[in-house]
């Protein structure tokens, strides 16, 4: 690829354009209003507000969440063109509140990392490209909604903005993801176990060792799911993927000496593009019945289906607009890579048909007390998504 670039002077006018001051001031903002998953209602309204106030439009779509409408917005160039989509969950995992606090260059506080600094930054490209006015077709779509983070949220408010129609041709996401160009990711489904027998609990002396075992049974499964795992670690990717399943958690049994009447397993089980989901199902399926018919127990599975796997085409003009906007902020080309986590991406993809970057700041602590995130890599952020936007809706490489 020989990229044609976007002029110095274009990159100048839009680096002096973003504000590193106003990136701190709208983060501070909405990690200053908690929003744990279910939640997000106050600081959607706070977004919502706040992008009124700056003279865009804005829109309160429901999308399948009466409590928390999600925040639309819109910058149009005036002429025909690609929308590059900027999308952000506003909702935080549920951990105690950590006010927003800036200190030497970095920025702390729930959600700084995961992903309220990046909305800062994509909100702040918008304005850029607005100021400067250097969008000559297409525009900007901005989305922001509720019900990302699991297992509190099940992604469907994002869904429904995508049925719904709020959708561009192409889209960035600013998780904190900022070493690649992921351009393949894994489906997931998050799978809970139920093991059951009849009867009640009893005594291992009084007939409870004469009774079919449920800690046998989730013990052959585990063991089953670990020969499972070794075949499927065959399935991969070129770029450092495989598929898997995974054991996160087991509970069962009271007291020693009592044989219990149920015990609960659950973990995950991860695929690669071009593995359907319904056939992947129907040899868990069987697996699990056939286990239940050896150990004499009763084995339900819910099965709670996360993303689907998703791989996009790096020819795509957005894509390409996006390798020379890091070429032309960082100095280097960004590596093709796999998303090692599964999020919006892959349903923008796999359900909305448009090609997904997930591209954000190089930040440390998402789901931990100790988010943090350096203000330069948001001002990094907001120039490669304007610069990305300039390259594709302009048409630079269509
Ligand atoms: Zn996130």
């Amino acid at each position: 690829m020989s990229p044609t670039k976007i002029d110095a002077s274009t990159v100048k006018t839009i680096k002096q354009a973003i504000s590193a001051q106003r990136i701190v001031d709208t983060a501070t903002k909405l990690i200053g209003i908690p929003s744990p998953t279910q939640s997000a209602a106050d600081v959607a309204d706070a977004m919502a507000e706040m992008l009124a106030a700056e003279g865009f439009d804005v829109e309160r779509p429901v999308a399948g969440w009466e409590p928390a409408p999600a925040v639309v917005c819109r910058f149009n160039s005036g002429q025909p063109g690609p929308i590059l989509q900027f999308n952000g969950h506003l909702d935080t995992v549920h951990l105690p509140f950590v006010p927003p606090r800036v200190e030497n260059g970095m920025l702390y506080g729930s959600g700084s990392s995961d992903m309220k600094g990046g909305i800062a930054a994509m909100i702040e490209a918008m304005r850029a490209l607005r100021e400067t006015k250097s969008l000559t077709h297409g525009g900007i779509l901005i989305t922001a909604h509720d019900l990302h983070e699991s297992p509190w949220g099940d992604g469907h408010q994002v869904d429904e903005l995508i049925r719904g129609g709020y959708l561009g041709d192409a889209v960035l996401l600013p998780e904190y993801l900022a070493d690649r160009l992921s351009v393949v990711g894994r489906g997931l489904c998050i799978l809970e176990i139920d093991v059951k027998r009849e009867g009640i609990p009893v005594h291992e002396v009084l007939g409870g060792i004469e009774q079919p075992s449920v800690i046998y049974a989730g013990a052959e499964i585990v063991r089953r799911f670990q020969m499972l795992d070794a075949e499927l670690a065959k399935l991969t990717h070129p770029l450092g993927l495989r598929e898997s399943i995974f054991v996160g958690q087991i509970h069962g049994g009271e007291i020693y000496n009592q044989a219990p009447t149920t015990l609960h397993i659950s973990g995950t089980r991860r695929w690669l593009p071009g593995h359907d989901w319904d056939e992947v199902h129907a040899e868990l399926e069987a697996l699990l019945k056939s286990i239940a018919k050896e150990t004499g127990t009763e084995i339900t599975c819910e099965y709670h289906f996360s993303r689907d796997a998703y791989e996009i085409d790096p020819s795509h003009p957005a894509i390409k607009a996006f390798e020379v906007a890091c070429i032309q902020i960082m100095g280097e080309p960004l590596p093709n890579g796999a998303k090692p986590f599964v999020d919006d991406g892959n349903t923008f993809t796999a359900l909305g048909k448009i090609p997904a970057i997930t591209h954000g700041p190089d930040a440390k602590g998402a789901h931990t007390l100790n988010e943090e995130v350096p203000v330069a890599e948001l001002v990094r952020v907001a120039e490669v998504y304007a610069l990305t936007a300039i390259g594709y809706c302009n048409g630079i490489y269509a």
